[in-house]
């Protein structure tokens, strides 16, 4: 019962990668950590630009959080 590998391609900088499980990869969907930092920041930027000031401790913690924010464009 060897699980089907999965194709993604990583939202952010576009590489394609392929996990085994890649629902429950940490960093889903992004290939790595990093890709999904950018992503999150991106996102954290352009949401709270234009509401309100964030505090850097508040965004760190959600930067650190759950990797199921957020829904990944489907193609
Ligand atoms: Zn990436």
């Amino acid at each position: 019962m060897a699980p089907a590998l999965k194709k993604r391609r990583c939202p952010e900088c576009k590489k394609a990668y392929t996990y085994e499980d890649v629902e429950k990869h940490p960093t889903y969907p992004f290939c790595s950590p990093r890709c999904r930092l950018i992503d999150l920041g991106a996102w954290l930027t352009e949401k709270y630009a234009v509401t309100q000031n964030i505090d850097p401790e508040i965004a760190a913690q959600l930067a650190e959080g759950s990797p199921e924010s957020g829904s990944p464009p489907e193609e």
